[in-house]
């Protein structure tokens, strides 16, 4: 859900390639997804608030909300690094150092939000704990995947 500037990625990523590319295209389906993810999104909007933002952007027919804000300090301080992305629900937020890989690499986590909703950040947590950030499954994908795309 987070993104730093360091990029690592397993050989063993590519194994994610198949489910979390493409959005949900049935709108029934779609608009139950992000009801579900919601919350998070709320969260989501809450962090950017405090992240000094500076725009705002609707995709993906109101679907997905883009803010870009001027730093993400909150997750820096979990971090200990510099954030230039995250992702919560239905939300991206990027900061002015943000690049092309970013945006492609936060939107692989909305897909995994899309096909896990609501319970994506729990299980993202687990993985976090179990193998770090970069071991983490969820990530091994979204950077396997967002450099295959930019
Ligand atoms: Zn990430």
């Amino acid at each position: 859900m987070i993104e730093s500037n360091k990029i690592r990625i397993s050989g063993n990523a590519k194994k994610f390639y198949k489910c979390h590319k493409t959005e949900v295209q049935n709108p029934i389906v779609k608009v139950a997804v992000f009801t579900l993810n919601l919350p998070w999104t709320l969260c989501g909007l809450l962090l950017g608030l405090l992240s000094f933002p500076v725009g705002i952007k609707i995709e993906e027919n109101g679907f997905l909300i883009v803010m870009k804000v001027k730093r993400i300090w909150l997750n820096e301080i979990f971090m200990r690094d510099r954030v230039v992305g995250a992702t919560a629900g239905s939300l991206i937020l990027l900061s002015d150092k943000a690049e092309k890989f970013t945006r492609a690499h936060e939107r692989i986590h909305v897909r995994q939000f899309e096909t896990k909703p609501f319970f994506f950040p729990v299980l993202y947590c687990v993985e976090l704990i179990r193998h770090g950030y970069f071991k983490n499954k969820y990530e091994e994908e979204a950077y396997w995947l967002s450099h295959q795309s930019v």
